[in-house]
């Protein structure tokens, strides 16, 4: 990863995608932003309790550092509905991926733990972001938003380059009860007695949906063991959610 610094803001990029000149992406850091208390920083989410205007103020940072029109938030809710974003929405929108072909349009992911995976195909200009917790694993959110892009843009899945955000890492993600909630699947990537390696199972799961395994970047950063730069649901329920931004860049319209 490469973190870049913009006056008060810290955030994260995957080289591969850094080299496509018209696209935007970052996987924002708590660093900079006004929220206070547990929400303390940069905090995008406006579900766990904190202060309206703070939000709004994060978000709109998070706008002005993107340079796109507007940001695209979607009401998480753990399952594998893609949305295709083809312009403003006239209200919230229930779904846990977003694919665009729309300049300016900076689709954004929450996440406290959960994995942000960023998707671009370079040739057809297209652009994805999908939010990858356990349950969406399970659900398949990753295959349903390559399958979206193969469908509706024409996409080849080789031509796509992905970047899995920061994460909660093998080291924490422990699942006491991975027998009942997880897919015998996913044991071939469980570490020790009951933690799971989610960074591999996204690589796989991309893999099966037709990317190059050359084309997967994973930032095998922690959520939960760096306090300074993530907020982590599984360090402390109450926390904010950081930003994962990918979009194409108004000025290539
Ligand atoms: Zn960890």
């Amino acid at each position: 990863m490469e973190r870049r610094c913009s006056g008060e803001l810290v955030y994260d990029c995957f080289p591969a995608l850094s080299s496509v000149s018209w696209l935007f992406h970052g996987c924002f850091t708590r660093k900079g932003g006004v929220s206070t208390g547990p929400f303390q920083g940069l905090n995008a989410g406006v579900s766990s309790g904190d202060d309206g205007e703070s939000v709004a103020a994060n978000r709109e940072a998070i706008l002005r550092e993107s340079g796109g029109s507007d940001l695209v938030v979607l009401s998480q809710v753990h399952g594998n509905a893609v949305h295709v974003h083809a312009g403003p929405e006239l209200g919230p929108v229930e779904a846990d991926a977003v694919v665009t072909d729309r300049p300016g349009a900076m689709l954004t992911i929450l996440t406290a733990d959960c994995q942000a995976v960023v998707l671009v195909d370079p040739v057809r200009k297209v652009v994805a972001n999908a939010h990858a917790g356990w349950r969406g694993s399970v659900a398949g959110v990753l295959s349903a938003t390559v399958s979206v892009m193969k469908d509706r843009f024409d996409c080849r899945p080789e031509d796509l380059l992905a970047g899995i955000g920061p994460s909660l890492g093998p080291c924490c993600a422990e699942f006491v009860h991975y027998k009942k909630e997880l897919p015998r699947v996913f044991c071939t990537h469980r570490v020790g007695f009951n933690h799971f390696d989610f960074w591999a199972i996204s690589r796989d799961q991309l893999c099966d949906a037709g990317l190059a395994a050359s084309n997967i970047a994973a930032a095998q950063l922690c959520t939960r063991c760096d306090e300074e730069h993530y907020y982590s649901y599984r360090r402390s329920h109450t926390t904010g959610r950081m930003a994962t931004v990918i979009g194409i860049k108004p000025t290539a319209a």
